[in-house]
């Protein structure tokens, strides 16, 4: 089967709406759509890798023959509420990548094959699950309501980054925490709120603790993509610090997707998983911020987006 036949046949009819962009990423559809996956493709694992504030199973699905017992790569979609495209990017690529696994022999160049079985790939869809869903559907109905809305200042939550308790998930993290909070200070943030608050301590938060310890106790895991939105840059170090192999790795996902090489800046160099990754676990990680425009971005990008990432997707696993 030649490439063009299988671009038509990763999206027929009767593929979730998600990945037709009509419909955005909350629970819900996160849920529905892993299903179906789970349905149709019986090689993929679906396992919880954690629980959030609300109680909610955050999904992680994994590909590969020899699931966890080879070289790993792990995606991590949507920190941030605003940023659920990111989830529909990562959705995209299971189905395609499973897809291939079904039908076709190389994508890339690569040996899907061959990937299948010396690779294993962990996708974390969307980690901050009540974020997205509280961006997507409000809080109504949420246990948590009136304490969401104080928090936000009305109801309101389109511009919702943070998980369920006022905590920005991607600041969370033991990499320069103290170094923030005196930047926290001179923004005036003081508490929960919609964007920015580190919280009380490095993995004060579910979501972020039962990653960092997924992370810190797998000894496969080689390499770690993080996706977010927006302005095509790819962070490939922290603090100016890159180990070994990433300016190599970094220049290729580059010149694979199109977007430039970046050093993150103000408020956004403190905190992250990629920051944490490559200065407490020596894990090489890298930042994708997807798309271009503002924060949401809208779902009429996601075909450009998933075009631009789709090669990087089907690389990363043997780049690192
Ligand atoms: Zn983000």
């Amino acid at each position: 089967m030649n490439e063009r036949t299988y671009q038509r046949k990763c999206y027929p009819d009767r593929l979730p709406r998600i990945l037709e962009h009509r419909s955005q990423v909350d629970y819900k559809t996160l849920m529905n759509t892993l299903q179906i996956f789970s349905d149709r493709y019986p090689f993929v694992g679906i396992t919880y890798m954690g629980t959030s504030v609300l109680g909610r199973g955050i999904p992680m699905v994994t590909m590969g023959a020899a699931r966890g017992k080879c070289r790993s790569v792990l995606y991590v979609g949507t920190h941030h509420g605003m940023e659920h495209i990111t989830s529909a990017v990562l959705l995209r690529f299971i189905n395609d990548y499973c897809e291939a696994v079904d039908s076709v022999g190389r994508v890339y160049g690569v040996s899907i094959d061959n990937l299948f079985r010396c690779r294993t790939v962990h996708v974390i869809p969307q980690l901050n699950v009540d974020g997205a869903d509280l961006q997507i559907n409000g809080a109504d109905g949420c246990i948590l309501r009136d304490r969401l809305i104080a928090m936000n200042g009305g109801e309101d939550f389109s511009r919702w980054q943070a998980n369920a308790r006022g905590v920005d998930l991607n600041h969370n993290y033991d990499a320069g925490f103290a170094e923030y909070k005196k930047l926290e200070e001179e923004l005036g943030i003081d508490g929960g709120c919609a964007t920015r608050f580190s919280g009380e301590a490095p993995e004060s938060e579910p979501e972020t603790a039962s990653l960092a310890a997924l992370l810190r106790y797998s000894d496969e895991i080689r390499g770690v993509l993080t996706l977010h939105t927006q302005g095509e840059e790819i962070y490939a170090s922290s603090g100016g610090e890159q180990l070994r192999g990433m300016g190599a790795a970094a220049r290729l996902m580059s010149s694979m997707t199109g977007y430039r090489l970046a050093e993150p800046e103000g408020c956004a160099a403190y905190g992250g998983l990629t920051d944490w990754c490559i200065r407490k676990l020596r894990l090489p990680s890298f930042t994708l911020e997807c798309g271009k425009g503002e924060n949401p971005l809208p779902y009429e990008q996601l075909d450009d987006i998933y075009s631009k990432m789709r090669e990087l997707l089907f690389s990363f696993p043997l780049l690192v």
